[in-house]
């Protein structure tokens, strides 16, 4: 500022900065505004200190001394007309006064000059301070009609001061909030996360009700009958008990009860909010009723929900939603303070110790793996050692409801077929007689007969298959499947009467 005005510069505090101070608060961002020109700025800050992002709407970003951030500094402009409803065609350089016209609302049009302590208030920015009042600056309607973002910055400077929305203004916006749409979903998304995280949000809630906006962003809330309307004061209830939530969690306090969860997705994609944003507050709307009854759940099925990381937000959720749900939520409470390797214990086993066992790969690992992990949490499996036993049973057992399957399926094909196997016996072991132990060739080789052609084909099935099965010493050259191939080729053709080729 000094620097500026060394120089010969007018330069000010602008804009939301002056407002913060004037109101006791600490401001997010400082911004100056001055009648020197980018270049200007930028010649005497040096390059080195200074940004041109947004020279072409005269806004130079400067590095502020240690620890002080980045300030923006703006050259006085005056907007050209806005043609899509939302950023102005051009700009102009101007004076103070045209740049305070600009700005959307009066308390967001003051300057500060610093040097001399004083507010310079071209359009009734302070005495709307005083009266607590959110006002366009000119003609609300015309304002609006340029930035239809204004609609929702005005909701929410109004729901966060806890002012009031001057009548003129709020007209406008009545009128208006159907061209919402001329804002980027992005852009609205940005504002809805300030409205339902910062204080005032069930105002700020309630505003977008009045004044027709949550019709058109989100007509999802807005009640169609005694129920709904009950249901909305409900969740305004939840909203209002919750100490600073984060997005994801206002967001599914205020559609609790109102929308499933996969429509919680669908408007989270409306909005293009982040993947993470849709997928805990749809998690939080699909769940919200889970742990109701925590002690007589299962530690399986607690302990997940209590090592997620929504856990924070779903306790609060629940909180805030019901006090019965008080003392579920300190039972969870209690759980979350185990220690580490008890509320999350390391898996027994992993994937690689399933192949290590030889376990073809496939959806069976997820399966597997998530039963023991159960089992694990639930103290029915408590070591390693243990598990392999159990896996290698439990492989067993599934792949023997494989065969009965595909006896159903295959009918006496598969009892042929495993007969040739048996009686042939091409790699020259005497299988035992329990059927269950050679029928893992039976029950993979049936199902690829479909794509044989030939013996040969058959022929060079049974090979390959043996090899997965035994080894290759064990399984032998190709040529002791001839025999075998051509008896299972004949059976296939008389099972098929040939319409394999039709
Ligand atoms: P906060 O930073 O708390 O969101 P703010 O008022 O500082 O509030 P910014 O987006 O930082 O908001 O903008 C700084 C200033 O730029 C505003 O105070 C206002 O004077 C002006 N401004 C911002 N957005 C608009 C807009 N859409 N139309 C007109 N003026 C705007
Ligand atoms: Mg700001």
């Amino acid at each position: 500022m000094r620097k500026l005005r060394a120089a010969g510069f007018e330069a000010y505090w602008a804009g939301g900065c002056v407002r913060d101070q004037l109101l006791g608060r600490t401001p997010k961002d400082y911004d100056v505004a001055t009648n020197a020109l980018p270049e200007q700025i930028r010649n005497l800050f040096g390059h080195r200190r200074t940004l041109a992002l947004g020279a072409a709407f005269g806004v130079i970003t400067v590095k502020g001394p240690k620890g002080t951030g980045m300030i923006e500094v703006a050259t006085f402009r005056k907007d050209d007309v806005y043609s899509d409803g939302r950023h102005p065609d051009r700009v102009t350089f101007s004076s103070a006064e045209e740049d305070a016209r600009r700005r959307d609302f009066t308390i967001n049009g003051l300057f500060y000059d610093p040097l001399e302590a004083r507010v310079i208030d071209f359009v009734g920015g302070q005495e709307d301070l005083e009266k607590r009042r959110i006002r366009a600056i000119g003609d609300p309607r015309e304002r609006i009609a340029e930035d239809k973002l204004r609609m929702l910055r005005a909701v929410r400077f109004t729901a966060a001061f806890d002012f009031t929305l001057d009548s003129g203004t709020s007209a406008a916006i009545r009128e208006l909030a159907p061209e919402i749409h001329a804002v980027s979903p992005e852009r609205i998304a940005m504002e809805m996360r300030r409205i339902l995280t910062e204080p005032g949000h069930i105002r700020a809630v309630e505003l977008l009700l009045e004044t027709g906006l949550a019709a058109e962003i989100l007509p999802e809330i807005v009640p169609q009958t005694p129920d709904e309307q009950k249901r909305f004061e409900i969740n305004c209830g939840i909203l209002h008990r919750m100490q600073n939530p984060g997005f994801p969690l206002a967001f599914a306090a205020l559609l609790h009860g109102l929308v499933p969860a996969e429509q919680v997705k669908a408007i989270g994609r409306r909005w293009r909010l982040s993947n993470e944003e849709i997928e805990r507050s749809a998690w939080l709307a699909a769940h919200h009723a889970a742990l109701c009854d925590p002690a007589n759940m299962k530690w399986s099925q607690l302990q997940p929900y209590l090592i997620s990381d929504g856990v924070a937000d779903l306790l609060a959720l629940m909180e805030a939603t019901s006090p019965e749900s008080a003392t579920a939520v300190a039972y969870c409470r209690e759980k979350l303070r185990l220690p580490p390797n008890q509320l999350n214990p390391p898996p027994l086993i992993t994937g690689d110790d399933l192949l290590q066992l030889g376990i073809p790969q496939g959806p069976i690992y997820r399966e597997l793996l998530e039963d023991i992990r159960r089992k694990q949490l639930d103290q029915i499996l408590h070591s390693r050692k243990e598990t392999l036993h159990y896996v290698k049973k439990e492989s067993r057992h599934k792949e023997r409801m494989r065969h009965q399957e595909l006896k159903h399926l295959y009918g006496s094909l598969y009892d042929q077929v495993a007969a040739v196997l048996f009686t042939s016996d091409p790699i020259g072991i005497n299988f035992e007689h329990n059927t269950d132990e050679y029928e893992p060739e039976t029950s993979t080789i049936l199902p690829q007969l479909p794509d044989c052609r030939s013996e040969e084909d058959v022929q060079r099935l049974l090979h390959r298959e043996f090899v997965k099965w035994f080894d290759e010493e064990i399984a032998g050259p190709p040529e002791i499947y001839v025999q075998p191939a051509k008896l299972i080729w004949d059976l296939w053709r008389k099972e098929t009467k040939g319409t394999e080729f039709l």
